[in-house]
């Protein structure tokens, strides 16, 4: 039997006494773990420490690349195309990967965007994909190349288990522990896996408010730095955004109703909060990528975008002309008085829409593709009494009652010198 050159008690004392791990030692750590030696009790622990404690920029690095060295790492040189992504920390009604990503594979960037599913009050783009009847998420690394070396030249699909294993196995031990917040964690963990996957270029849209991963400006301010140095030291070309989600985006949450919203931005219209994020976050792609001049809202004014998208469904065994699911169930509150709405919070609206069915609450629950909520006006826009302000969606009637109980004290009618409107994009982080 090897002799283990370390062993996890002494680092986990270390990090409680605010010490510093060295490399030797994080890459051992992450091993000895992704291969049973280091048991969950004492990596639970070590979590905890860093929670507290913090870790210098150096052990973060090290953590990032010992969790990418514990999988495979994929490589796109050979497409002989620049490949781009993005990733976004998760919000309300964000369902901006779907115009997104054929928007930028219009202009011969190749868009690897391996995604998740939704869990908790966020959706995830493969639910919401998987409202189009035949669409498949699973593709094989050979069927991931070939798409993005061919005429669609982009692709969403779910990420490999071969990607950042050990990142799999901590992500699940920091939800039952309360580490989750930690922003060493949750960096190295988002890093790994978009390091991994071998994006040559990756913009970050970092959301903070109510319906935010990070609530606090600040907090998401520190992570997006920390995830850009962290993509930077790694060679890949990286950006952040950060956005506000204190309001749900758009006007839909849900599945299928995202996806019909996506469908009219990709037509050229759709809401103008959605418009707005989507062409900044191809821009940002694109400039990264070497194009700083692309005229991305041509493209979706003329159609290229859509055309990109119907290939993109069509190749992944989807019908981009089969309708999408309907609600079997609708109930729509109305405006009690005239005025201004003035809020609309984002993470009651999520919780709401969680509970009608469109999220699931444990990875392996399926989610209701036609529940959701449907918003029929947002802050900063004048209401008439008995006017409708949102339609709630769901299979089944009885779901009614808790999503109305998450959404009591959630919205509000007042003057409009009450509301406050903030930009949506507050600040670009990045050289
Ligand atoms: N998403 C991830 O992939 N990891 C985290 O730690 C948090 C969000």
């Amino acid at each position: 039997m090897a002799v283990e050159p370390f062993d996890a008690v002494q680092l986990i004392g270390a990090k409680r006494d605010h010490g510093t791990l060295t490399t030797p030692q994080i890459q051992w750590l992450v091993d000895a773990y992704t291969r049973g030696y280091v048991a969950d009790s004492q990596m639970s622990a070590l979590a905890m420490a860093i929670l507290l404690n913090g870790m210098t920029r150096e052990e973060i690095r090290d953590l990032t690349m010992a969790m990418v060295a514990s999988g495979e790492r994929l490589d796109f040189s050979g497409l002989g195309k620049p490949t781009a992504d993005k990733h976004s920390t998760g919000g309300v009604g964000d369902k901006i990967t779907l115009p997104l990503m054929p928007l930028v594979a219009c202009f011969g960037v190749a868009v690897p965007q391996l995604s998740g599913r939704g869990l908790g009050h966020t959706g995830g783009t493969l639910d919401k994909l998987e409202s189009i009847p035949g669409w498949r998420a699973s593709l094989t690394n050979e069927e991931v190349f070939a798409q993005l070396a061919g005429p669609v030249g982009g692709v969403i699909c779910a990420a490999g288990a071969g990607l950042a294993p050990a990142d799999k196995k901590l992500y699940a031990l920091r939800d039952t522990t309360g580490t989750v917040e930690a922003i060493p964690l949750i960096a190295s963990s988002i890093m790994s896996k978009k390091i991994a996957e071998g994006t040559g270029v990756l913009v970050l849209d970092v959301k903070f408010g109510s319906g935010a991963f990070m609530k606090d400006f600040a907090k998401a301010r520190e992570l997006a730095q920390t995830m850009v140095e962290l993509g930077t030291d790694a060679g890949v070309k990286t950006s952040a955004l950060l956005t506000d989600m204190n309001v749900p985006l758009g006007l839909t949450i849900g599945n299928a109703n995202e996806v019909r919203e996506s469908l009219e931005v990709l037509s050229g219209g759709g809401p103008a909060d959605v418009v707005e994020l989507t062409v900044a976050l191809a821009r940002e792609m694109l400039t990264l990528a070497g194009q700083p001049d692309a005229d991305v809202e041509a493209a979706l004014k003329d159609g290229r975008a859509m055309d990109r998208w119907r290939a993109f469904v069509t190749a992944q065994g989807g019908d981009p002309d089969a309708a999408l699911p309907v609600p079997r169930e609708t109930h729509t509150v109305i405006a009690p008085t005239s005025g201004v709405l003035v809020t609309q919070e984002a993470l009651s609206f999520g919780v709401a829409a969680w509970r009608l069915g469109a999220g699931r609450a444990r990875q392996e629950d399926p989610v209701v593709h036609a529940a959701g909520i449907e918003l029929h006006a947002k802050p900063g826009d004048t209401v008439a009494a008995g006017q409708p302000l949102f339609t709630l969606a769901a299979d089944d009637a009885a779901r009614f009652e808790r999503a109305l109980e998450a959404l009591d004290g959630a919205w509000a009618i007042g003057e409009a010198s009450d509301h406050v409107s903030s930009p949506l994009i507050r600040e670009r982080v990045g050289s």
